[in-house]
């Protein structure tokens, strides 16, 4: 069976990604099965660029075909920001909790209409031979005045779903995913998968 590897050491992203590509009759290896390479810088200033870097490298190091994504949240008053830097917007070591603070922190004067945010995804499909494929998802909504929900992570709490008006943390997983940046991204992948698949054998 032919094995590829996953860019990532994220539980959630190896769980959702086996279950996909398992459908291809792939092997799904993750980073933990290679301690040798280390944490990647993620120096891009887009996802793309994220998502690019880190399936090439993984590439390189292992000889196997590697799957990336970036994804972050781009808040409309803040001119996009956090963007590429969501995981890290209250400081390097700073946690989701932190983030969401500071955001809603940032956002207080702001009304309802002007709160408008998307959370973005990009997966890169990078192949040793240097077939590439890439594909991204969006998933618009709101950001809230105050936390619900105890599902998802990252900026879930405050991200209100425009189609149920609950928080995206208030979703279950299925709901998420039918609707979320990182599910359409997938979706994507999967239709390119087999063109991609052909290339990277050549
Ligand atoms: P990365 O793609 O693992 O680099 O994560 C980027 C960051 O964006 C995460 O740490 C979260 O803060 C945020 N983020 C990305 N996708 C989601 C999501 O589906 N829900 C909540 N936060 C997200």
């Amino acid at each position: 069976m032919d094995a590829i590897v996953l860019a990532t050491r994220n539980k959630g992203k190896i769980r959702e990604f086996n279950i996909l590509l398992q459908l291809f009759g792939l092997t799904v290896r993750s980073l933990d099965e290679f301690p040798e390479i280390g944490e990647i810088p993620e120096t891009g200033d887009t996802f793309l660029e994220n998502a690019l870097i880190k399936a090439r490298e993984v590439a390189k190091a292992t000889g196997l075909v590697a799957v990336a994504d970036d994804s972050g949240i781009e808040v409309d008053a803040l001119n996009g920001a956090p963007g590429v830097y969501s995981a890290r917007f209250a400081g390097p070591e700073c946690d989701d909790h932190a983030n969401n603070e500071k955001l809603l922190a940032e956002l207080k004067d702001v009304p309802d209409e002007k709160r408008t945010a998307r959370y973005r995804c990009v997966m890169a499909a990078v192949a040793p031979n240097g077939a590439e494929t890439t594909t991204d998802g969006s998933y618009e909504g709101h950001i809230a005045h105050e936390y619900k929900g105890s599902g998802g992570f990252g900026y879930d709490v405050i991200f209100i779903d425009p189609e149920s008006g609950l928080h995206a943390a208030e979703l279950t997983p299925e709901q998420k995913h039918s609707r979320s940046h990182r599910g359409e991204a997938i979706t994507k992948l999967l239709e390119a998968w087999p063109d991609f698949w052909e290339k990277a054998q050549a």
